[in-house]
């Protein structure tokens, strides 16, 4: 898989956990990645300046600081993808961190070979946002053409609402990674509408009925419990 990768990609690690840690570097260093570590903030503040990183996987539980503030911090000034690690404890921090512009997130306990589709997925999309063209994703049975703004479902046409495309459409430019609730309100129904996540509900159960084989056990608009949504495209 390694050597499919054009270059070495260099993550930085931020973690403070020594053998969570450990896990990461030996994991990562196996798939190919050149991998820097700091155990804090300010290490990592340090690092992120002085070398050049393609990813960060930010622990948002740090000794000396704030992960949330570190990543609002990398994001005035870099766009490459930020997986956050998160605790079950941290729920609110974990949507902050998202919302801040992290691009996706890890639970612990995590495997290897969930972090290593949630990196590829990450790397595949920071790749693919200096590319333009590739505008169509099909995924099973529904192909959605994000230029000809358009979707069809065994190749007859799905007749969307306006608000039901701009939804369907903040999901796909955004596929296999998480999207937040408030992301997502923000996209389609503007800034001041944070908190109507009745309205993301509905619309999501109506894209699930136009899109999905079962609406009632969704294979393509997940819902990731207490966090958003994630348009699953499979392509990890
Ligand atoms: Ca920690």
């Amino acid at each position: 898989m390694s050597g499919q990768r054009q270059a070495v990609s260099q993550v930085l690690v931020v973690e403070d956990e020594e053998p969570i840690r450990r896990f990461l570097v030996t994991t990562l260093e196996a798939e190919g990645y050149a991998v820097h570590e700091a155990s804090g903030v300010r290490e990592a503040t340090t690092l992120a300046g002085n070398r050049r990183i393609d990813m960060y996987l930010i622990d948002l539980g740090l000794p000396d600081g704030d992960g949330v503030a570190l990543i609002q911090q990398l994001r005035e000034w870099t766009r490459r993808p930020i997986i956050v690690l998160s605790a079950r404890s941290q729920e609110a921090q974990k949507v902050e961190a998202l919302d801040a512009g992290a691009d996706d997130f890890l639970a612990k306990p995590f495997g290897a070979a969930e972090l290593h589709a949630r990196l590829r997925v990450a790397l595949r999309h920071a790749a693919q946002t200096t590319r333009d063209g590739q505008s169509a994703l099909t995924i099973g049975a529904v192909t959605i053409d994000l230029q000809a703004k358009s979707v069809s479902r065994d190749n007859a046409p799905v007749r969307l609402t306006a608000t039901e495309w701009r939804l369907l459409e903040a999901l796909a430019k955004r596929s296999d990674r998480v999207v937040t609730s408030a992301q997502l309100l923000r996209d389609v129904w503007g800034p001041g509408h944070d908190e109507q996540g009745h309205y993301l509900r509905i619309y999501i159960r109506q894209l699930r009925q136009k899109l999905e084989a079962d609406p009632a056990r969704p294979a393509i608009v997940l819902t990731e419990t207490g966090v958003g949504y994630r348009l699953l495209a499979g392509a990890a």
